[in-house]
């Protein structure tokens, strides 16, 4: 039997983790490193590199060097989140034909799963050199508070790297598996969870066996790049002040910024003060510029403590979602690497009024979850039995614009409500239903999922046909809809319009043009 493995796609790292004898172990890749970072790149001479290599050159070749993709994964073009990005990224978004972003290098526009695809397609590589054996189902992670698009784009991403995708599951829950892992008894637990690119919150409750998701809430756009960017813009700000010169229009500067604020950060976990040093950074009249600046962790907090305590305002409807008080929480799980913070470590324990467990790696504990559940998924008797929610309420637009929810949002899935749909002329043969996910109580302020038309109403006075359509939320947190005409019996054919996603179509097209491309890459190195 062929092995499953787990895979933590993260925004900014990626991890894969396997059971072996009933053992989680985390897999590490060629360089001894258990993470992998989500970054590809195409070189000058046409060479494409992921993970460290991706990273080890980006400094020098930043145009063509993607990260942070997960930002745009599922998003609409137009969405506010992908004209930040636009604004912050050193590499080329585009427009695509479906109205999505899409990254431009080398000289071909990537859509977003395609991208994550190379980052899959390595974590199943590092996966396979380790077990020596051919690998070719996984269960993938994501931020709970994913929507339907954003979910079915990472799908696609594993189709496109040859995985077939099992179930995806949510990152804190996934989280919380690994937590409870042979742990008896009975817990109520929250996951607060802060990576590089998104940010969730999840509470549950756990016994014997059983993991039960109350509540989930989150970001999809908040993580630790937030916190860089700040420091970047502090490290900008400073070097004007002393030397007159504005780094900002200097692609390379820009990147050494990035790279060094990031640093500097992370060593302000461990320091209270530290140095950022650039020599060479630009050139004034009268020769080259270096740059070097004390930060202090203090000063890091003051530059960051609006995003924490963001972060905590989402945690407080969490806990208000989950029936819970702060109080009742008997243990507090941190995932992410921004969660190595003092201050964020602080501001947590503040609010539930005790410190976080210590025993989980915030770094590995997501796809050894991933991994627990593909195992489960595997074995015949259900070792786990996860219920999780889902993170968003589904419902549809109706009539002045507003929002009518079909399913609310933390219900347990997998979910499926119906709902009677009428005509409103008389001999009307079609209505137009557009699904949407979100919160908003005006329609056009949440997610569009797709629309579809339903067709074949049998000719009848107005507000007589009834035709149930059934919106469904699967294990994995993907929506799909049917109608059946209750009059006839008869199943109406309806296909949801997917904003943003590739058609099956175009994944082939994907698939078969990458292995057009490494075969020629096989054949050009020999
Ligand atoms: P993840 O998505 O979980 O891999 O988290 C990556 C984020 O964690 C990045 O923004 C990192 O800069 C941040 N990070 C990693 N280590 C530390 C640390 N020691 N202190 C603060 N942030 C860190």
């Amino acid at each position: 039997m062929s092995r499953v493995i787990g895979i933590d796609l993260g925004t900014t790292n990626s991890c894969v983790a396997v059971l072996e004898n009933g053992q989680p172990t985390v897999i590490s890749n060629a360089g001894g490193y258990k993470t992998t970072p989500s970054m590809f790149a195409i070189t000058q001479d046409g060479k494409r590199l992921v993970g460290h290599l991706a990273k080890r050159q980006a400094i020098t070749n930043s145009k063509h060097t993607v990260y942070a993709c997960k930002r745009l994964i599922g998003r609409r073009f137009d969405a506010p989140e992908v004209q930040k990005s636009i604004d912050l990224s050193p590499y080329d978004i585009v427009r695509g034909p479906n109205d999505d972003p899409r990254i431009e290098i080398g000289g071909k526009a990537f859509t977003c799963p395609e991208v994550s695809a190379t980052i899959l397609r390595e974590m199943k590589r590092v996966a396979e050199e380790y077990l020596g054996e051919p690998v070719s189902e996984a269960v993938i992670t994501v931020p709970a508070y994913f929507n339907d698009t954003q979910r079915q784009c990472t799908k696609d991403a594993g189709k496109i790297a040859g995985l077939e995708v099992l179930r995806i599951i949510n990152e804190p829950t996934a989280a919380a598996l690994a937590y409870g892992f042979n742990r008896p008894g009975e817990e109520r637990v929250a996951v607060y969870d802060l990576g590089g690119g998104t940010f969730d919150i999840s509470i549950l409750e756990m016994s014997d066996g059983v993991l039960e998701v109350l509540a989930t809430s989150g970001d999809t756009f908040l993580g630790g790049e937030d916190f860089d960017r700040r420091v970047v813009q502090h490290l900008l700000d400073t070097f004007r002040e002393s030397e007159g010169i504005d780094l900002r229009a200097d692609p390379m500067a820009l990147q050494r910024l990035k790279d060094a604020a990031e640093k500097a950060k992370c060593d302000l976990s461990a320091r209270e003060q530290t140095e950022v040093n650039l020599p060479f950074i630009a050139s004034g009249d009268d020769g080259p510029r270096h740059l070097s600046i004390e930060i202090s962790r203090d000063t890091l907090e003051r530059l960051v403590e609006d995003v924490v305590s963001a972060t905590l305002k989402t945690v407080e409807v969490c806990v208000k979602d989950s029936g819970l008080q702060p109080g009742d929480i008997d243990q507090v799980v941190l995932v992410g690497g921004q969660t190595r913070m003092p201050l964020v470590q602080s501001k947590v324990a503040e609010y539930f009024g005790r410190r976080a467990h210590k025993g989980v790696n915030p770094d590995e504990v997501v796809a050894v979850g991933a991994a627990i559940q593909a195992e489960s998924l595997l074995s015949d008797e259900d070792s786990v039995l996860l219920l999780d929610v889902t993170p968003l309420s589904l419902g549809i637009a109706t009539f002045g614009g507003h929002f009518a929810r079909l399913i609310e949002r933390n219900t347990t899935v997998p979910v499926r409500k119906g709902h009677i749909f009428t005509t409103t002329r008389d001999n009307q043969s079609a209505v137009k239903i557009r699904v949407l996910q979100g919160e908003a109580d005006a329609a056009a302020e949440n997610d569009l999922l797709g629309e579809f038309v339903l067709t074949g109403i049998r000719p009848a006075r107005k507000g007589e046909p009834e035709i149930d359509v059934s919106f469904d939320i699967d294990a994995n947190g993907i929506v799909s809809v049917s109608a059946r005409d209750l009059a006839t019996g008869k199943e109406q054919s309806i296909t949801v319009n997917a904003t943003g996603t590739l058609s099956d179509e175009e994944i082939q097209q994907i698939i078969e043009d990458q292995e057009l491309y490494e075969v020629a890459l096989k054949e050009g190195e020999e």
